[in-house]
């Protein structure tokens, strides 16, 4: 790095990944580095996830497992004691708890006032970045850095075939993360959501928390809604004693994977039990295939997986259950072909000539995650550049291990890191906040030059920490 350089850090994307990267910097730095944040669109901290204003939103994550700190596994759980509708809740049952995401997006603002009252925030949309380190804003401001840390988090949803021409239709929308409750039809109308993931799940639990009262419709290729938390039973036997999972390659791995699978079934358990259990072991797992098991593996098998991976708290689930045994929510299995205006509605063909039409659309198939076909100004200013390039996999920004970007020469960048749903193709569990959260204090601790070991601080030290 040229030392004449500043030692600014510049943050891009103020949500989960990007505030905690520069907390982390406050927290563990002796001293910490100067630090600017620039984030769009929302309130800085609460980024895509954290930034709903309704309650019903619920994290899909128990609180005992959303402490940001890696180092501090109670530290969510202790925060929700500062809160007065807290004061009753047993310990036990408030760990269990699936609490409301506009609070986590509270917790994740109080960390960052308390841990940055010195840092620059910057209210703007980052576009590009000049060779020696100079960040450009779309306004036209310059911002001087020394090293800079992208966490542009997940992209809206890729249009779909016909969704170009609809963009201003009044029953599209084609972002399902801006508000679209103030375009609701009438209860004798109907809605049609296109994916069955998290972000449907959201949207049919908030047309049921305003009272809507119209049809539901909800298509995707397998039509699998996400599956609900379940207390599990101890299961020692997976992995076998002395099996290294992340050596085993893909088809080994699926048969022994389905062969555990199979019997927590006879024992009358939920077989999910086995994606659970391979958490801790699927980055390195991930890392060890090769780009073709990769491929395979999101080919054949990522379905599957996310809707075992991604659970929901068992009310929501209940919700969805209830609403659809009342006939207001159907769920359709079939592909996409196209989406075009209908007049005042919008109609999606299906395959097999079957078509839905209906008062309102909302795309929530996911954000798009073909990374050269980013809409990102920055990224795609970035690539051109050979600032950045994509992984393997085309589906995010190419990293070493501890984080620093790799430039299309092969070389370690002197200046760039990133962090978050930018390293799907490198690690691919690099959504929710139990990873997150290891990445951040990476991210810090790559900056600040410090090996993991030497970043971990006695327990009492840490204390003083908490707020
Ligand atoms: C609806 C939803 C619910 C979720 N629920 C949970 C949950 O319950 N539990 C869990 O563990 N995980 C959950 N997740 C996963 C979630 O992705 C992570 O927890 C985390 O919020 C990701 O944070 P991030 O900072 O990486 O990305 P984001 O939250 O997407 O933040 C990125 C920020 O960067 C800004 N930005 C992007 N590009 C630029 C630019 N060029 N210039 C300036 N700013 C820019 C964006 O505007 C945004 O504010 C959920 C995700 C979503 C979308």
């Amino acid at each position: 790095m040229n030392s004449s350089k500043p030692e600014r850090v510049v943050v891009i994307g103020g949500g989960f990944s990007g505030v905690l990267a520069a907390v982390n910097l406050a927290r563990i730095g002796r001293p910490p580095p100067q630090i600017t944040v620039i984030n769009a669109q929302r309130p800085t901290g609460r980024g895509a996830a954290y930034s709903t204003r309704r309650m019903e939103h619920l994290l899909n994550v128990a609180a005992r497992n959303m402490s940001v700190f890696p180092d501090l596994p109670d530290h969510f759980v202790n925060w929700l004691r500062t809160r007065a509708e807290f004061d009753l809740v047993p310990e036990a049952e408030l760990r269990e708890r699936f609490i409301p995401r506009m609070i986590y997006g509270d917790y994740l603002r109080s960390l960052m006032l308390h841990w940055l009252p010195e840092a620059e925030f910057i209210n703007g949309d980052a576009c590009d970045i000049e060779p020696g380190g100079v960040v450009l804003l779309a306004d036209g401001r310059r911002i001087e850095a020394g090293r800079i840390v992208l966490a542009t988090g997940n992209e809206a949803p890729a249009d779909l075939p016909g969704t170009e021409e609809l963009h201003a239709h009044p029953a599209w929308v084609g972002d399902p993360w801006l508000a679209w409750h103030d375009r609701l039809p009438p209860d004798t109308g109907s809605i049609l959501l296109l994916g069955t993931g998290l972000t449907t799940v959201d949207a049919i639990i908030t047309l049921r928390a305003l009272g809507w009262l119209g049809r539901i419709h909800a298509v995707s290729r397998h039509g699998w809604l996400p599956h609900a938390h379940f207390r599990g039973i101890d299961y020692p036997d997976f992995p076998p004693p002395g099996v290294d999972l992340a050596e085993l390659g893909l088809e080994s791995l699926v048969a022994l994977m389905e062969q555990h699978c199979e019997r927590l079934r006879e024992l009358g358990a939920n077989p999910a039990i086995i994606v659970d259990k391979m958490r801790p072991h699927t980055q390195r797992i991930w890392r060890n295939f090769t780009v073709q098991e990769r491929l395979e593996f999101a080919r054949r098998h990522a379905a599957r997986w996310n809707i075992l991976r991604h659970r929901i708290a068992p009310d929501i689930h209940a919700q969805l259950a209830s609403a659809q045994l009342m006939g207001q929510l159907q769920v359709h299995a079939a592909n996409i072909n196209r989406v075009e205006a209908a007049g005042s509605q919008v109609r999606v063909l299906l395959d097999g000539g079957a078509q839905l039409t209906a008062d309102l659309v909302i795309n929530a198939t996911g954000p798009q995650t073909r990374f050269s076909s980013t809409r990102s100004v920055l990224l795609q200013n970035l690539i051109r550049r050979g600032l950045i390039m994509p992984d393997d996999m085309d589906m995010g920004v190419r990293v070493d291990s501890d984080h620093t970007v790799i430039t299309p020469d092969g070389a370690r960048s002197d200046v760039l890191l990133a962090l978050g749903p930018l390293l799907r193709g490198s690690l691919w569990e690099t959504i929710a906040v139990p990873e997150l959260r290891g990445q951040a204090m990476r991210v810090a601790q790559t900056l600040l030059d410090q090996t993991p070991e030497a970043a971990t601080e006695p327990a009492a030290v840490m204390m003083e920490y908490m707020i």
